[in-house]
């Protein structure tokens, strides 16, 4: 550290999409936002896709930052999807590349069907629409909740979701998803370490409930938990802290930062909007044998 600079502890911020899926923002300027708010370690994990990866480490490296390469997949569970974040990829192996395959076949069949019953609905919109608002090669329910807000026929992209798209609303349509087994195995192979994003938002009834299946899901492979995470309450936070340590899992925090289709939510805070520090997260820097960050 220079002599006229202050101790500031740096943050850190291991869930991040950007325009290659659902964010607004691109990979370029979201280093360079996670740099002006004093972020030292992040990671881009966008929904299915590792497009935003290579131009988000250039930029980082530039700016001294240290970016992950990640990505976020969604997987089936008995609790319904849940979804693993990948972590410091290292390669893209012949695994991963398949099952990324996969999914976006099972994209392209479900986006065209959700449209259809929303025509049926007597809904104007088209998948036309619905591809020009995706910037990248992943085109979701984000996308098609934004044609509907854009055509008025919701206020924003919850009510999009709450009246059209929640899996009991009128026009769901189910697409495929991975297994958690096959999702955490084609992250190793890759030499990411998977994490469970935002468990506590998975709907399960009671605590011991809880500790059982983040149990199965570690015997399956998910190595982490992302404890600090903006929706989590204080209690939440504790639990899962507690049940990290408990079953010697690596503990992450991130934002889940969208620009603005998720406002309210910045990049580096976590937890009922605390700052994520980056020593919080020293358990998968160590794991992934990376060189600690600093200013
Ligand atoms: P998809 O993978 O295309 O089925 O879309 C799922 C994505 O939609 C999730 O990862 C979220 O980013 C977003 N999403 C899901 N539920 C909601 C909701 N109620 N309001 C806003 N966005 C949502
Ligand atoms: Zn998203
Ligand atoms: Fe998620
Ligand atoms: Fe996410």
């Amino acid at each position: 550290m220079k002599p006229n600079e202050t101790a500031v502890p740096l943050l850190a911020d291991l869930h991040i999409h950007t325009t290659e899926s659902d964010g607004t923002v691109t990979p370029d300027a979201a280093v360079k936002r996670a740099h002006v708010l004093g972020i030292g370690l992040m990671a881009i994990t966008d929904h299915d896709t590792i497009d935003g990866n290579d131009l988000a480490v250039k930029t980082a490296e530039k700016l001294g930052v240290l970016c992950l390469r990640g990505l976020e997949i969604s997987v089936n569970s008995r609790f319904g999807s849940i979804h693993v974040l990948g972590l410091g990829l290292q390669h893209f192996s012949e695994r991963l590349e398949k099952l990324l395959e996969q999914i976006q076949i099972g994209r392209r069949e479900r986006n065209p069907r959700i449209v259809r019953k929303l025509k049926l609905l007597g809904f104007d919109i088209s998948m036309e629409e619905v591809r020009d608002l995706a910037k990248g090669e992943i085109i979701g329910r984000p996308h098609i909740a934004k044609a509907l807000v854009n055509r008025k026929y919701a206020a924003d992209q919850a009510e999009a979701f709450e009246l059209f798209l929640n899996r009991s609303s009128a026009a769901y349509v189910e697409r495929w998803r991975p297994e958690v087994r096959q999702a955490a195995d084609a992250i190793s192979d890759s030499g990411g370490i998977p994490v469970l994003a935002h468990p506590g938002l998975i709907p399960i009834p009671d605590t011991g409930t809880r500790k059982d299946f983040l149990h199965q899901l570690k015997s399956r492979g998910v190595l982490g938990l992302e404890v600090h995470y903006p929706s989590h309450s204080a209690e939440m936070h504790t639990q899962l802290e507690s049940i990290a340590c408990d079953l010697e899992m690596i503990k992450t925090g991130g934002s889940d930062f969208h620009g603005e289709n998720k406002p309210g939510i910045e990049m580096g805070r976590g937890t009922c909007g605390l700052p994520i520090l980056l020593d919080y997260v020293r358990s998968l820097i160590e794991t992934l044998n990376i060189p600690l960050p600093c200013r």
